[in-house]
């Protein structure tokens, strides 16, 4: 019997939702996004959304809620049940994601009351990290706070999870891949046989390389400068370096990575940006090839990695000592394999979906 699941994608102020049919085929039926979330209560957003989909008679055969979890902490790996007992550990997890878990147990204990007929399944973005060696998920700080989960977890799981299933289906996938998931939120793994051997972002998804509105790694040294000389709280050095940051804050322009190619030629300031991203991600990829010994594939994904030939030729330009070589051609077409024949690494594009793979979770963890 096919199963039909509604996923729950749920951001600080968005919530993104489908409804996808999962049997001998996968079809999704429905999706969309609610917006502004913040500006009223969430409780009440959330019931008028699920009497929506009721009139809309959407939720006709839906039988399982999944949820894609931010943070899953040291012990949540595989797709679990919702209980009340899961819920109370999700909330003590919640100061290692304070940015987002709080919204995303909200938006669970809503729809718990307002659709209870429907079996909730957490599905963690953290999971598909948990393969990493424990020299790649250590900082250099002190074994005692290793031991209290102060160590590197890495996110946007389900998307690598998804790629990585999807590459294996086109019996595409070496032994020795990075992928990079280039949206507004960005991060790269280095894949080593299908499973994470290292990846950008840390302890919290404000790691690793700069994002739309992200810092990316930093000196520790900055942040203690900010406090300190600066007198800023840390709420005020979050919000900074978690939303006024990366290519907003360097572009004084915008966040968004179309608009500042589209201001590149014009505007310095969005061409500075556009450079720092690019560098940024090129010097991960090139200490990935380190970690893997070698490479035979490079994924492009999200919204940027999916869609812009520009950044991906940026970020690949001067890497041809690793193997990667751009076909032009391909690569502004946004076809599959942007690589040309003779490049010893393979670069493809590939569009990732998260909701299919919530999806696909709580249909095994349900079946
Ligand atoms: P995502 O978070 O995966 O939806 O990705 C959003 C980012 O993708 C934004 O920075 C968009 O500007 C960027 N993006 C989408 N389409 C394009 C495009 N055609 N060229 C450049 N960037 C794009």
């Amino acid at each position: 019997m096919p199963r039909r699941i509604l996923t729950i994608n749920s951001g600080s102020s968005s919530l993104k939702y489908s409804v996808y049919e999962i049997g001998e085929t996968e079809t999704c039926l429905l999706s969309g996004k609610l917006d502004n979330l913040h500006l009223e209560s969430r409780d009440a957003a959330i019931a008028r959304f699920i009497d929506d989909l009721h009139k809309q008679n959407s939720l006709a055969g839906v039988t399982a809620i999944g949820y894609r979890i931010v943070h899953g902490g040291m012990h949540h790996v595989e797709p679990e049940r919702l209980t009340p007992q899961f819920l109370s550990e999700l909330r003590d997890l919640s100061t290692l994601a304070p940015d987002h878990l709080p919204d995303q147990i909200l938006a669970i204990e809503a729809l718990s009351k307002h659709a209870p007929e429907l079996t909730g399944v957490a599905c963690f973005d953290t999971a598909f990290h948990r393969t990493m060696p424990r020299v790649a998920q250590l900082y250099g700080l002190t074994r005692e706070l290793a031991d209290q989960g102060i160590v590197r977890y890495g996110f946007h799981g389900l998307s690598y999870s998804y790629l990585v299933q999807e590459l294996q289906r086109q019996n595409a996938l070496p032994a020795r891949a990075i992928i990079a998931h280039l949206g507004n939120g960005a991060s790269m793994a280095a894949v080593r046989d299908g499973k994470s051997v290292d990846t950008s972002m840390g302890l919290t998804p404000t790691g690793g390389f700069m994002m739309s509105t992200r810092s990316g790694d930093l000196d520790p040294g900055v942040v203690l400068h900010l406090i300190r000389q600066k007198q800023m709280t840390p709420d005020a050095v979050n919000e900074l370096v978690a939303k006024k940051a990366g290519l907003k804050g360097l572009s004084g322009i915008s966040s968004d990575m179309r608009e500042l190619e589209s201001k590149a030629a014009t505007d310095p300031r969005a061409a500075e940006a556009i450079d720092v991203f690019c560098y940024q991600v090129r010097k991960f990829v090139g200490s990935y090839f380190a970690v893997l010994g070698g490479l035979d594939l490079l994924v492009f994904s999200g919204g940027i990695g999916e869609n812009s030939p520009l950044i991906r030729s940026r970020i690949c330009e001067g890497l041809s000592a690793l193997g990667i070589a751009i076909d032009p051609a391909a690569n502004r077409a946004n076809a599959p394999v942007v690589s040309q024949p003779n490049s010893t690494a393979a670069v493809r594009v590939l569009p990732t979906n998260e909701e299919l793979m919530i999806a696909r979770y709580t249909n095994q963890l349900l079946a």
